[in-house]
């Protein structure tokens, strides 16, 4: 198998050197196993976290050890009877081009709902963020006022339109002119704003000029520039889930960011109830996911992008061009014909 494994821990940023290309060969498959080729590996902004030593919810990826990530594979060999040849499954084996699996976490696809690769996208784990993060975690009520941050990405892009599904002005914060418009003609968004055109001052205004009722549910995905624009507006008893952090996430703009005391007062005076969660916690909620939004991804009602690098070894660039923006849509690698 090639597999892309983790040379070294990274300084800040990652770089390309952090990344090596290596040839292993998989050990024999058992019995109760089955072999899969990969052909769709997701690139997601959690796996930044992987990189780095420090203590989290998940174990950080060893040093010479494959990158971790969300694949979807066909099966080439099996001896499992849940997982007959030529199946089209999704698991996390990682970036690589073949992996030998007892079936853990591993679940089949069915080819007849959408293109396979959305396993990984709209109707997978970033599908699945969104639709928690808006109903359980943002408590997100029809009519109400929210703001999505990344909004036109794997996991905004779908929060945007399931809101719309809920008759929301739906407000998005996105980086460039193209993603915003984008994210008013194709996803439905009632605004989009532009935070790469926008100091704070003029996003907070911008926000304010865009929500008349104020907002009560901002979808955090970034931090930085936009949270502290977004939390002036907060209406009381809004609410904010909290799905990411990235524009901290390599620790740039840390050190200008708002004091903790000003965060914890708009928290305290406007009674907002702010709630981190990781989807792993509710995985449970899958089947109910995919019945729920399946069909509306199967005939159109949902849209989605994707960004497709081509070739494993294009993996490492990708992954650094979307920590900075760079993809426009659910990042995706084609490892293999589909
Ligand atoms: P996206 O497809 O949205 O890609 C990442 C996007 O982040 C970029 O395209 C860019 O969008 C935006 N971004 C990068 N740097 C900055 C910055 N400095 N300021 C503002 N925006 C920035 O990725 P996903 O949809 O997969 O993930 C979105 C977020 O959700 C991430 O924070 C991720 O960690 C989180 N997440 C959390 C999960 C959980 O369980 N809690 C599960 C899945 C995802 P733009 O160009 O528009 O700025």
């Amino acid at each position: 198998a090639t597999q892309i494994v983790l040379a070294s821990r990274p300084k800040g940023s990652p770089t390309l050197e952090n990344f090596r290309t290596e040839t292993a060969t998989l050990p024999a498959m058992k019995d109760g196993e089955f072999l899969v080729r990969v052909i769709w590996l997701s690139l997601d902004p959690y796996m930044r976290g992987r990189m780095d030593d420090a203590k989290s919810y998940a174990k950080a990826v060893e040093i010479g050890g494959v990158m971790e990530g969300g694949t979807v594979a066909e099966v080439m060999e099996s001896k499992h009877e849940g997982f007959p040849v030529g199946k089209i499954v999704a698991g996390a084996f990682g970036w690589t081009s073949h992996a030998i699996s007892n079936g853990e976490g591993v679940r089949i696809v069915d080819p007849g709902i959408a293109p396979i690769s959305t396993a990984q996208g709209v109707l997978g784990m970033p599908g699945i963020t969104a639709w928690v993060g808006l109903n359980d975690i943002g408590r997100a009520k029809d009519g109400e006022t929210i703001v999505v941050s990344a909004a036109t990405g794997a996991v905004g892009g779908m929060v945007g339109q399931l809101a719309k599904t809920k008759n929301m002005r739906v407000i998005g914060v996105a980086g460039g002119a193209d993603k915003c418009d984008y994210a008013v003609k194709e996803l439905g968004y009632d605004v989009c704003l532009d935070h790469r055109a926008l100091d704070a001052k003029a996003l907070t205004q911008a926000i304010a000029d865009a929500a008349p009722n104020g907002v009560d549910v901002y979808f955090e995905s970034v931090g930085g520039k936009t949270l502290e624009a977004v939390l002036p507006n907060m209406n009381t008893f809004g609410r904010i889930a909290v799905c990411g952090m990235i524009s901290w996430y390599s620790g740039q703009g840390i050190a200008e960011a708002q004091p903790l005391p000003a965060v914890w007062r708009n928290i305290l005076t406007r009674r907002l109830l702010v709630e981190g969660f990781i989807i792993f916690d509710h995985f449970e909620k899958f089947p109910d996911f995919m019945a729920k939004v399946g069909p509306l991804v199967g005939d159109g009602r949902i849209t989605f992008k994707e960004d497709i690098a081509e070739g494993l070894e294009n993996a490492p660039q990708a992954f650094l061009d979307m920590l900075g923006g760079g993809n426009f849509g659910k990042q995706m690698v084609r490892v293999g014909t589909d």
